[in-house]
This record gives C-alpha cells, sequence and structure tokens, in this order.
C-alpha cells in the first residue's frame, strides 16, 4: 500500500491548498518548530476517521478548520485527501471486485463551518465505515499502524497485551478475519438467541399442543356421549310415542264405549221421554173423562132428585085422591 499524495486545504495551517507528493524515496518531512509537520501527521488522521478533537490537539473539531493569521481570513471549510497506489488492487471502493480496478484510490474528508461533514471515496460520497472497511488489514487507519505519533511507540510498549496485539494482526493482515470472525460470533450469537427463543416456541407449541390433545380427548368423547345421548333419547321419545299411541289406543276404545253408553242412555231417555208423553196425553184423557162423568152423575143426581121430587110429588097424590 503506498501513498501517492495528500491534498490539505483550509486544514489547519495550511490556509492554501497544499499538495504533498510522495514520490519515491521520500521518508521524512522536516522543518522548524511549529512549522506543521504535526499538522500533516493530523490531517492524515483525520481522513481517516479520527473523531476525538483532543487526538488532534483540539479541543473541538472546529478547530482543524484554518482559523485565520496574521494578514489572513480564516477558511470556511477544511478539506484533506490522501490518494493511494492501487496498482497490486488491494483496494475495492464500493466492495466490489470491480472496486480493485482502480488504479488510484482518493479519500476524503470534509468539515464545513455550518458543521456539514462529508467523506468520499474517488469523489464520491461515502460512510466512514466503507471507508474502514475498505481499509482492514492494510495498516491504513486512525487505529493501525501505519500512523505512529510522537510519544507513541513508548505508549506502545507500555500498553496492555490486547492493545499491542490489536497492532500486531492489523499488520499480519488478520483483522478483517478477526472481524469476520466477530461478525460471525455475533451472528452465531444471534442465531443462538432466536434458537432459544424457538425453543421457547417450540416448548410454548407443545404445551399448547398438549392441552389441545386434551381438549380434542374431550371434544371427542364429548361427540361420543353426546351422539349416545341423541340415540337415548331418540329412542325414549320412541318408546314414549309407543306408550302415548297405546293409551290413546286405549283412551279411544273407553271413549268410544262411553260414546255408545250415552248413545244408548240417551235412546232410554227418549223413550222415556215419549213414553211420558203419552202418559200425559192418557192422563189429559182420563181427567177430561172424569170431568165428563163427574157432570152426567151430577145431572143424574139433579134427574134423580127432580124424579124423586115428582114421585114425591104424585105419591102425596095419590094419598089425596086414595
Ligand atoms: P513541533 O516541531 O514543535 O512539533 P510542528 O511542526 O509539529 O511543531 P504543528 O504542531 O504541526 O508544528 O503546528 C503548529 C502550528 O499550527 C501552530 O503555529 C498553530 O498556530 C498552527 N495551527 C494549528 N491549528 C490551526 C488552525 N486551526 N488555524 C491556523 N493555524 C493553526
Ligand atoms: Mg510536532
Amino acid at each position: 500500500m503506498k501513498l501517492k499524495k495528500l491534498i490539505v486545504a483550509g486544514f489547519k495551517s495550511f490556509a492554501d491548498r497544499t499538495v504533498f507528493e510522495f514520490d519515491e524515496g521520500v521518508s521524512c518531512i522536516v522543518g522548524p518548530n511549529g512549522c506543521g509537520k504535526s499538522n500533516v501527521v493530523d490531517a492524515i488522521k483525520w481522513v481517516l476517521g479520527e473523531r476525538s478533537a483532543k487526538n488532534l490537539r483540539g479541543t473541538e473539531m472546529m478547530d482543524v478548520i484554518f482559523n485565520g493569521a496574521a494578514g489572513r481570513r480564516s477558511s470556511g471549510m477544511a478539506e484533506v485527501t490522501l490518494v493511494f497506489d492501487n496498482s497490486d488492487g488491494r483496494l475495492r471502493p464500493g466492495g466490489s471486485e470491480e472496486g480493485a480496478e482502480n488504479r488510484e484510490v482518493s479519500v476524503g474528508r470534509r468539515l464545513y463551518r455550518s458543521g456539514q461533514s462529508e467523506y468520499l471515496v474517488n469523489k464520491a460520497p461515502a460512510r466512514l465505515k466503507d471507508i474502514r472497511e475498505m481499509f482492514l488489514d492494510t495498516g491504513v487507519g486512525v487505529d493501525a499502524y501505519s500512523v505512529i505519533e510522537q510519544g507513541q511507540v513508548g505508549a506502545f510498549l507500555q500498553s496492555s497485551q490486547d492493545e499491542r496485539r490489536n497492532v500486531f494482526d492489523e499488520a499480519a493482515g488478520i483483522s478483517r478475519y478477526k472481524a469476520r470472525r466477530k461478525e460471525a460470533e455475533r451472528r452465531l450469537e444471534r442465531v443462538e438467541q432466536n434458537l432459544l427463543r424457538l425453543n421457547d416456541i417450540l416448548a410454548e407449541v407443545e404445551k399448547r399442543l398438549r392441552s389441545i390433545k386434551h381438549q380434542a380427548g374431550r371434544a371427542r368423547s364429548y361427540q361420543s356421549y353426546s351422539e349416545r345421548l341423541a340415540e337415548l333419547r331418540a329412542l325414549y321419545l320412541l318408546a314414549q310415542y309407543h306408550m302415548f299411541q297405546s293409551q290413546r289406543r286405549d283412551l279411544q276404545k273407553r271413549l268410544d264405549a262411553d260414546n255408545d253408553a250415552l248413545a244408548s242412555v240417551q235412546s232410554m231417555i227418549d223413550r222415556l221421554e215419549a213414553a211420558r208423553s203419552a202418559a200425559q196425553v192418557e192422563a189429559d184423557d182420563i181427567r177430561r173423562t172424569e170431568r165428563d162423568v163427574e157432570s152426567r152423575i151430577a145431572s143424574a143426581s139433579a134427574a134423580i132428585s127432580s124424579a124423586e121430587e115428582r114421585a114425591e110429588m104424585l105419591t102425596a097424590r095419590v094419598q089425596e085422591l086414595g
């Protein structure tokens, strides 16, 4: 991985666009105190995504924008661009195979006074994440070993085993695999968690299945009981029907018999009624005859009385005459 150019504009002490060409053989930058050597390192760190203003020797990020100097107005924007030689195709902008065909790859970062900022890869807007991924295992990066500042060697020797390990891993080119392994482990963990959740769901489903089976058993026995009940009910109703039917027949018979008896009583009543009217007529006749006989007796009595009177009278005359 070869750095070809560094272009700074409006960054820290570099008010004007300044191009550093790192041709073959360039191994250092020298200059008097305060001339901006460390600013060059800051520029490289910044363009590779340094987020801490303190690590860039400032108090806030805006401190990287050229602040003005005697006779120079401050700039509105800081821009740093790194140009890498990619003839070996190690860098794949965009993450695709075709990306490796870029002979040169540039990475840029801009910050405006308004606070707006952007990253660029080959002049096209990009995400810092993509830039980091692109540089994995190349040794290029804020946390990688290619940028070792003043005092960092000492700090490196004193750093923890893990931190040292990270730098060696990057140099050995295994960070990419480690990152992939981490990602794979994360995925595996997610899968394990999903599996746990699935097991929970499975257990829940099994529990529900058991209760559903139990319910199904109960439903089945309910069904057979209700079928049996319907059967028994039908049989009972049929038996009742037959019973009522025979009761009806008996009652009908008794009704018929009672009707016959009623009819014969009625006819007897009719006959007696007729006999009564005939007797009535006869009684009337007898009473009439009685009255007739009585009047004839009376008139006979009267005739007798008058005959007796005449007889007396005649007797008396006879005596007188006698
Ligand atoms: P030394 O040899 O002492 O380490 P150096 O060459 O590393 O010095 P730097 O620390 O890179 O020098 O540069 C410091 C200079 O950059 C200072 O003069 C400082 O005023 C100037 N500077 C830093 N930030 C800005 C800024 N935002 N605007 C203008 N000038 C700035
Ligand atoms: Mg310095």
